[in-house]
């Protein structure tokens, strides 16, 4: 549909897909990006209808919304696309393959005790394989394109939406990029080469990031911000140098309160990364607990143990200290609807 839309022109169809878009974001997505409640049907459930252990968040889900909403940014230039496909990237698409590349989670729950299978797909463990191994080739497939979601260009100059090391060159233009994103927030673009005539380097302000700065030849700037957009425009030189800043504090993000399963509970942010607290290998919950002794023969009644004196009662310190610390969560859902901000 938002092929048809670039191809035809029909603003009928832009706002049908807008409105999909905002339904998808402020009420059935996770806060991953993770796309799907129900494992019956690999479908949408109700409103706000997001379990975190039942959650089914196909690998394959979070592709199709970043392929959705890349087009939607094409067509509309709004950075809140963009925004979206930057947290399922790093959150709802990434958990779908392992460090070492070589075994993949068809569904991506949010919680999980480390036990059992969710209907034969692997439940909470990556494996090598699958016998419907749609999700596998779709990893490949995003990961070998991933440089086309990061820049694009038209006639007014060069957009930059996802801060990646390495190059972007379009026609006239090379620019480098040097940072350690997502882990930092600092983002130095050079000019490496350019044309003549002056042109617009727009460059996203991410949804979750409150404060930042721009800094251009080591003057600091405050370039208008349009659809999500820092946008630059002069006539460059080689050398030129734009340094951004990013602050990254924790963020502690609490659900829409309609979302049930969310209930009391806050997700840990830092930047545009979720996340994930995880015992390790969850070992202690995985094994498997001594069975009673039922021998034939013998009395099989469990022995009367003296009962154990009661621990006297301590007033517990604050288990997060985080949450002393940091300023008080913020909403979620949608980290990038513009409704939500
Ligand atoms: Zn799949």
């Amino acid at each position: 549909m938002a092929d048809l839309y670039l191809e035809t022109g029909d603003e009928a169809l832009l706002r049908a897909l807008e409105r999909q878009w905002r339904d998808m974001v402020n009420r059935k997505l996770y806060i991953t990006g993770g796309a799907g409640a129900r494992h019956e049907g690999e479908a949408f459930g109700q409103p706000y209808e997001l379990p975190n252990d039942r959650a089914y968040c196909e690998t394959c889900a979070a592709i199709a919304s970043i392929m959705w909403s890349w087009r939607m940014l094409l067509a509309t230039g709004q950075g809140q696309y963009a925004d979206l496909i930057e947290r399922t990237l790093f959150n709802g698409f990434l958990s779908g393959i392992a460090l070492d590349g070589e075994r993949f989670f068809y569904v991506n729950p949010l919680l999980s005790n480390g036990l059992g299978e969710v209907i034969g797909r692997g439940g909470h463990e990556r494996r090598p394989w699958y016998l419907v191994a749609c999700c596998p080739p779709n990893v490949m497939r995003l990961l070998g394109s991933l440089p086309q979601y990061c820049a694009s260009s038209d006639a007014r100059g060069v957009q930059l939406h996802q801060y990646v090391a390495g190059s972007v060159s379009v026609g006239a233009v090379e620019l480098r990029l040097d940072t350690e994103y997502p882990w930092q927030g600092a983002v130095a673009l050079t000019v490496e080469r350019t044309a003549a005539e002056p042109w617009t380097l727009s460059l996203r302000r991410p949804g979750w990031c409150a404060v930042a700065t721009v800094v251009c030849n080591g003057s600091s700037v405050e370039p208008p911000l349009v659809d999500g957009y820092w946008q630059l425009d002069r006539t460059w030189q080689v050398g030129d140098r734009v340094e951004l800043t990013l602050e990254m504090p924790v963020r502690l993000t609490r659900a829409h309160p309609r979302v049930e399963a969310c209930a009391g509970q806050v997700a840990v942010e830092r930047g545009p990364i979720v996340y994930c607290f995880e015992q390790c290998d969850q070992r202690r919950q995985a094994r498997p607990r001594p069975r009673p002794r039922t021998d034939p023969g013998r009395n099989n009644c469990p022995r009367r143990r003296r009962p154990r004196p009661r621990p006297r009662r301590r007033t517990a310190p604050s288990r997060c200290a985080a949450s002393r610390t940091t300023p008080g969560p913020t909403a979620h859902p949608a980290p990038c609807a513009s409704g939500s901000r």
